[in-house]
């Protein structure tokens, strides 16, 4: 189960802290990480902080944008030390230990850890189901990255350890993939274009907001088809 939990650093500026990730979660048994166009790539720094857990760097994957990073997720995270303007489904960093474990045992699923110095952007934000944030002191509550690695892959250890000792409850749901669920978006957003609900040059905040109330309802694979289907009709019918 610890295999489908991957662990995405977004613009990662600093090498070392990709070594401190590193050994952070291989101290948790967790060993996918993912890179999203880091400022720089691992390097001896990251190898000196990395310890025992280098051959994690070297596993490490590369990519250039987030979206890519989750496409095949069915569930993503975002650990962000603030709350945003828009406010979106959140967890403690114990439901997010016990989620990320239940729908890992079936789906592949991700934790992602924004920039040392500005965090994940809205966009990035909003490509994730749900948002969580170490209730830390509200005087001074940003981790070190790595730090917030290390806790947040504790908590999956704590329920992955407590959730071995009980009976295998498999998930039955299927979700779409971040994949799957941004070309929804994409139809989505095509179609609002199409009929003049939306217009290119001002879109608004309609996008974001329908993403937050699709996030919220989490449809299924059946159903995001069945959504795709009405976007279709649409279109078809309004030539
Ligand atoms: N200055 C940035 C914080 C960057 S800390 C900001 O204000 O957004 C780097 C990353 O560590 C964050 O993007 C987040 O993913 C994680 N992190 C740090 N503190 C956290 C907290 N209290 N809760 C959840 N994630 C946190």
């Amino acid at each position: 189960m610890l295999e489908n939990v991957k662990i995405v650093l977004v613009n990662t500026s600093h090498t070392g802290n990709i070594g401190s990730a590193a050994r952070a979660m291989k101290t948790m048994g967790l060993s996918n990480l993912v890179l999203v166009d880091p400022v720089q790539p691992p390097d001896s720094h990251s190898s000196a902080l990395a310890a025992g857990a280098t051959d994690i760097l070297g596993n490490a994957k590369i990519v250039s944008t987030l979206a890519e990073a989750i496409a095949d997720c069915e569930l993503s995270i975002a650990a962000s030390a603030r709350s945003r303007t828009l406010s979106w489904p959140m967890v403690d960093p114990r439901e997010c230990g016990a989620k990320v474990v239940s729908e890992g045992k079936k789906h592949k699923v991700a934790l992602v850890f924004g920039r040392e110095n500005s965090g994940l952007t809205n966009e990035e934000l909003q490509q994730c189901q749900f948002h969580v944030h170490i209730p830390a002191n509200p005087d001074y509550s940003s981790l070190n990255l790595a730090m917030a690695v290390q806790t947040l892959s504790y908590e999956v250890r704590m329920q992955f350890l407590e959730q071995q000792d009980k009976k295998d409850e498999v998930i039955e749901t299927d979700y779409p993939t971040g994949e799957q669920l941004e070309g929804f978006y994409t139809h989505l957003e095509e179609s609002l274009m199409h009929t003049g609900f939306m217009i290119k040059q001002h879109p608004g905040q309609v996008i974001p907001k329908l993403r937050r109330l699709f996030n919220r309802a989490r449809p299924d694979s059946h159903e995001l088809n069945i959504l795709r289907g009405i976007l279709t009709s649409i279109t078809k019918t309004n030539k």
